[in-house]
């Protein structure tokens, strides 16, 4: 029997990903108000890794400088990024730092998940053995140009900048080669949620027999 208080083996991990307003939050949000499935945020918890006070960001500093920061002492991410982009050595030290202490984040959030099965919201996800916690890979697949139209009134960006975007992100073939499961989100939320629902009856099954 799991638990909040802890259990004793990590739950069935399903990793979400998909490209910029592809869907990926939605998809996890159906999971959650359907069937109260819990989602992990890798974003967020990379941001947890580099908060102030924490050890990551000591150590960043020790290789970046002190101009990494902004004024008020949190890591300046634009500047980081722009960095990183630039030099591939840097980016390589950048994720030496804080790729460990994310995963550490994960396995602890996913000690406390209560249910058999869990998704972890990953939009970079680039290999399928990027994290050993990981058991199966959902790519939530989109039209380039739905995305563009998505994310253009999402997010109040030119159709310029979400081109930028896109092609800084994995391409779309790419990121279907790394897929156990795939939903095409191009129609209503409606069909979504009877997607997310065909998928959850796959990984309660697929969860009850590990
Ligand atoms: P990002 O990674 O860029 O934050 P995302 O992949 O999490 O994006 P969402 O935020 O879920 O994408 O969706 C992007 C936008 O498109 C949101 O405003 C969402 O409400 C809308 N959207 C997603 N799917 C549909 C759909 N099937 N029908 C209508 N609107 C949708």
């Amino acid at each position: 029997m799991n638990n909040r208080k802890g259990r004793s083996k990590k739950p069935f991990v399903i990793a979400v990903t998909g490209g910029i307003a592809s869907g990926k939050t939605t998809v996890c949000e159906l999971f959650g108000s359907l069937f109260n499935i819990e989602t992990i945020d890798a974003d967020e918890l990379a941001k947890e890794a580099v908060a102030v006070g924490s050890e990551c960001l000591g150590q960043i500093v020790s290789v970046f400088g002190s101009e990494i920061l902004d004024s008020t002492n949190n890591l300046n991410r634009p500047l980081m990024k722009k960095i990183v982009f630039q030099d591939q050595t840097l980016r390589k030290e950048l994720e030496q730092i804080v790729h460990p202490a994310v995963k550490t984040l994960i396995l602890q959030n996913l000690m406390s998940i209560s249910g058999e099965y869990c998704l972890i919201g990953i939009p970079l996800l680039k290999a399928k053995n990027q994290d050993p916690n990981i058991d199966r890979i959902l790519v939530v697949d989109c039209e380039e140009q739905e995305q563009i139209k998505r994310a253009m009134a999402r997010d109040n960006l030119s159709q310029h900048d979400v081109e930028n975007i896109l092609s800084s992100q994995l391409g779309r073939k790419e990121r279907l080669d790394l897929a156990d499961d795939v939903i095409l989100n191009k129609g209503s939320k409606f069909e979504l949620a009877a997607e997310v629902e065909r998928l959850n009856s796959l990984y309660e099954d697929l969860s009850s027999t590990i």
